[in-house]
């Protein structure tokens, strides 16, 4: 039985090692690793070209740290480590569902819905489910010294996307599987769902001024996903704002939105943030510490 299990971890760890070396040698449209390259440049450029904080240099505060980051969360955890925790999370929940002779939790088959519709049905709720978690990671106090590591950003730039502690894909994903497992999702092509999500959350934390218009209803952006790294929170919103990932639809229409002026100078962080650590074991560890970290 166990040896099942550690038979599932290594194989996906060996798996995944080589899709890793074969998406680095192998540059195509269905490309993880080419499309976070192409896109994390693209929005590189356009900090360049358009920065709203004109001051701050291109290699701000905390940028390696943050590049770091981008291949730890992208690749060695997201795609390596995950996986394999994942993959045996699902064999056990089967298992656990097997007990009561329940073969699948489909309950809403969406199979046979065209391509399009199913990705945009996946992206609704799973965004949906993301905002809720994000909500939880606020007001929960042990879930806040996790979310800590990602509002410890001072100098905002795109990479400050990826500075999150690797708990928080664990958070989401869980959240997100049962859900989406009922509704019995049989397509591909969830790599156009992820990079759409990946350029947006580039562009939300980029040093730039956009807000898109009246599409910034729909659409989280640079000038609201400002306000919520806010250090200091108003007082109607005391567990903060703007939870959206990559809409920003939610916080407009259960009233968490909050954009009150301009905010691209404003201070970032959280009380404490000066103490807070900046490289990547110690915020690695600081959630499992007791004490006010
Ligand atoms: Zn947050
Ligand atoms: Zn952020």
């Amino acid at each position: 039985m166990f040896e099942r299990y550690f038979k599932i971890i290594l194989d996906s760890f060996s798996g995944y090692y080589h899709y890793l070396v074969s998406e680095i040698s192998n540059p195509s449209w269905g490309n993880y690793f080419y499309w976070l390259l192409a896109l994390s440049f693209l929005v590189l450029a356009l900090e360049i070209i358009l920065p709203c904080r004109r001051g701050q240099k291109i290699f701000r505060k905390g940028f390696w740290l943050d590049a770091f980051y981008v291949f730890f969360n992208f690749f060695l955890f997201s795609l390596i480590g995950y996986n394999a925790i994942s993959n045996v999370g699902v064999e056990l929940f089967n298992d656990f569902l097997g007990l009561f002779g329940i073969e699948n939790i489909i309950a809403f088959e969406v199979q046979s819905f065209p391509a399009w519709l199913q990705l945009l049905i996946m992206f609704v709720i799973s965004d949906f489910i993301q905002w809720n978690v994000h909500i939880q990671l606020h007001k929960q106090p042990w879930l806040w010294k996790f979310h800590k590591v990602h509002h410890s950003v001072q100098e905002m730039g795109f990479a400050a996307q990826f500075r999150f502690h690797f708990m928080e894909t664990i958070f989401y994903k869980s959240a997100q599987y049962i859900p989406l497992a009922m509704i019995g999702f049989g397509i591909e092509q969830f790599i156009v769902v992820h990079m759409f999500a990946l350029f947006v959350g580039h562009l939300n934390h980029a040093n730039l001024s956009w807000d898109y218009g009246f599409l910034g209803y729909i659409f989280n952006n640079p000038k609201m996903h400002i306000w919520h790294h806010a250090k200091a929170l108003p007082e109607k919103h005391p567990y903060g704002m703007n939870f959206g990932l990559t809409l920003s639809l939610w916080d407009y229409l259960f009233k968490t939105a909050y954009i009150p002026k301009e905010g691209k100078d404003i201070e970032l962080g959280f009380d404490g943030v000066e103490n807070y650590p900046q490289d990547f074991l110690a915020q690695t560890k600081a959630p499992f510490k007791r004490g006010k970290i």
